[in-house]
């Protein structure tokens, strides 16, 4: 039989209290590869990253590696190796880019391992180490999002949330951003759960793409299937 999917959801349903936002949805993560979660506003893309961190309530099934990760608590997830990457980016603005680093590698006894993995971010990430003793707040947007990112890789991740990336940065930052994306899958294995809005950007790199709805999936398939899909292009990429 096939090995399980990096990440697989069966009916995922999500609530906020008695509020229920995802109606049962399906979809899979692959490792070492780009999946895109795209929809409007409001369409239930930052719940369903949510939903996988365990931290509102749902029913149906998350599966990683094949074993069922929905119910657990939020921690224990995050140890299994999912890191999420939430839309506030979740930096602590008055704390220096180093300390920020440091926190992404709070949990690790290696040192040595640690100083490597600091090393490696740096190759994907130059303006940082200029950066280190510099406060995250004072960082421009897009350097606070490669912040984020470093910080999420240095906890050595088999799965990376990331949450609207793009949102608030220049088209050139974030073309630069998702280029070093695809470097760190290719280079690091890492699977992506990528929530866009900008959905011409997350097709590009993603090989994977599902369009929510009002907390439903309306169409799944291959990324470059989804480009060309006529009613995704009205809708979605303006052209
Ligand atoms: P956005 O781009 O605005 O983040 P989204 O697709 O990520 O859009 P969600 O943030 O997941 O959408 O929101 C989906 C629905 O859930 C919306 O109707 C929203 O009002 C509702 N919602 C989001 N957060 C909460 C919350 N904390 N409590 C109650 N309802 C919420």
């Amino acid at each position: 039989p096939d090995a399980p999917a990096l990440l697989e959801a069966v009916g995922l349903h999500g609530a906020y209290g008695e509020s229920k936002v995802l109606h049962g949805l399906d979809f899979v993560v692959d490792q070492g590869g780009v999946t895109a979660l795209l929809g409007a506003n409001g369409a239930g893309k930052t719940t369903t990253l949510r939903a996988i961190c365990g931290m509102i309530r749902t029913a149906g099934e998350i599966r990683f590696n094949g074993a069922r990760i929905d119910g657990r608590a939020t921690d224990a997830i995050a140890r299994l190796g999912i890191a999420h990457v939430p839309d506030g980016r979740g930096t602590f603005m008055e704390l220096t880019v180093a300390e920020n680093l440091r926190l992404g590698a709070y949990a690790r006894r290696d040192k040595a391992g640690v100083a490597a993995d600091f090393a490696r971010m740096f190759g994907y990430f130059p303006t940082l180490r200029e950066r280190l003793r510099q406060q995250a707040g004072t960082l421009s947007g897009g350097e606070q999002q490669m912040l984020a990112i470093a910080r999420a890789l240095l906890l050595h991740p088999k799965l990376l949330l990331l949450d609207e990336p793009s949102f608030g940065l220049a088209p050139r930052i974030v073309r630069d951003i998702f280029t070093i994306m695809q470097r760190i899958v290719q280079e690091e294995g890492v699977g992506v759960l990528v929530v866009e809005q900008n959905a011409s950007l997350a097709l590009a790199i993603a090989d994977r793409a599902y369009l929510l709805e009002t907390g439903r999936i309306v169409m799944a398939g291959p990324a470059a299937d989804i480009r060309r899909d006529e009613a995704v292009r009205r809708s979605y990429l303006g052209y």
